[in-house]
């Protein structure tokens, strides 16, 4: 039996990975939440954890009378998340949302935990510095994210070096076919009805926006060793091809599956090992039509901007991921409209100065100029 620890795990990609680990009697190490000390607790006892850790300190206290009496130990704030990246295991899932989850990925590779990953902003943000320090330490990091996870399986049992390039599908996310002018006045409500999944919110509106896939882009550079130039986007309605590979000879090998994160997470958990999964059978007959388009990329503004920061590197992607984050949050808090979050992550994208992103500090500080630069520009709203 293996033990895993997940950051993360009150979320929507943390409770369908608790609902794997419990299927295949996976042993659960430590678990950790931001501030959902009701759910935490509630997990922590139902997996038998060791520790449980609480991100925001003014809720520890509550989450020590939740766990009275059953041993679990309580970590709090960001040295506790750190702890908890670092207690040993044979798989730890960083499943929290945004950059916040860099340093307990970096705590984890020192630690020389192998990780399943589905921050997908920690790579996006900090990619050079993770891939290099996991390499150093023969660290593995496991694809979560669905698409990545799909490339990942399509590599298996191939020469890698054979490799010409990757596809990579998007949904297209609520606003497909839509011009700019038809998106001026989008709610909240409308960019957070996702077609296919069923995310967490801020994930949700990068999907709407099509950040998501402009981060799963760089995301991918990173996991994979791609040059920009070696990856399409596709648009893919269905969302049953979950990506594909070409190789030098032009054979295409695809992944697919019914819409569910559970297959992926799974896999990432349990790799290389196949078997049976808490989800759905993909019946093609029942789809019947699976279809393929090119991205709109003058409407979807941050894809575009991504694509540029991807390829120019350096802390350019950091600053695009930050300017995105607090733009979401801004979006999600009624403080500005949908387009806004596009302008705003392109003017990061013009108005920083690029270095590369060799240390901490540097990712670091693109990160917090860039999420500054929005708050001041929304500062009145
Ligand atoms: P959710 O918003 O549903 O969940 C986020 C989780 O992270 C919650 O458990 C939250 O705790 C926790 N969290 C947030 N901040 C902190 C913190 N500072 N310390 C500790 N825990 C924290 O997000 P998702 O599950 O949708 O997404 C998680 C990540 O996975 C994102 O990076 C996303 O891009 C990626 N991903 C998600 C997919 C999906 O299908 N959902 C698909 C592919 C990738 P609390 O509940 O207390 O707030
Ligand atoms: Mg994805």
């Amino acid at each position: 039996m293996q033990t895993i620890t997940i950051l993360g795990s009150t979320g929507s990609i943390g409770t369908q990975a608790l609902e794997v680990a419990e299927k295949h009697n996976i042993g659960v190490r430590a678990l950790a939440a931001h501030s959902n000390t009701k759910l935490l607790a509630e997990q922590a006892k139902k997996f038998g954890a060791e520790y449980a850790c609480i991100f925001r300190e003014d809720k520890a206290e509550e989450l020590e009378a939740l766990l009275k009496g059953t041993g679990i130990k309580v970590l709090c704030g960001a040295e506790g998340l750190k702890q908890t990246a670092r207690l040993k295991v044979d798989k730890l899932l960083n499943s929290v949302v945004g950059m916040v989850g860099l340093m307990p990925t970096l705590e984890a590779i020192e630690a020389g935990n192998d990780i399943a990953l589905a921050n997908k902003e920690t790579l996006v943000a900090g990619g050079d510095l993770v891939m290099e320090r996991a390499a150093e330490k023969g660290v593995k990091i496991y694809p979560v994210d669905s698409e990545h996870s799909a490339i990942f399986q399509c590599l298996q049992g191939n020469d890698r070096r054979q490799l010409d390039k990757i596809i990579l599908t998007a949904s297209g996310g609520p606003f497909f076919g839509k011009k700019r002018e038809e998106l001026a006045d989008v709610t909240v409500a409308q960019a957070l009805a996702h077609p296919n999944w069923s995310m967490g919110n801020k994930i949700t509106i990068d999907s709407s926006t099509l950040m998501n896939k402009g981060l799963e882009f760089i995301e991918a550079m990173h996991l994979f060793a791609l040059r920009p130039e070696q990856i399409e986007i596709v648009v893919h309605r269905q969302s049953i091809v979950h990506s594909a590979v070409q190789y030098k000879d032009f054979a295409v090998i695809a992944q697919l599956g019914v819409p569910d994160m559970k297959i992926p997470i799974q896999y990432a958990l349990l790799y290389p090992e196949r078997i049976e999964c808490p989800t759905g059978e993909l019946s093609l007959t029942d789809i019947g039509t699976l279809t393929f388009g090119k991205p709109d990329y003058a409407t979807f503004d941050c894809l575009t901007a991504c694509i540029e920061a991807a390829r120019a590197g350096g802390i350019l992607p950091a600053a695009v991921n930050g300017a995105n984050e607090a733009a979401v949050r801004a979006f999600l808090d009624g403080k500005i409209k949908f387009l806004e979050i596009g302008e705003l992550v392109t003017a990061v994208l013009r108005n920083t100065k690029n270095r590369p992103a060799d240390t901490l500090e540097a990712v670091l500080a693109a990160d917090r100029a860039a999420r500054e630069y929005v708050l001041t520009k929304t500062a009145d709203r």
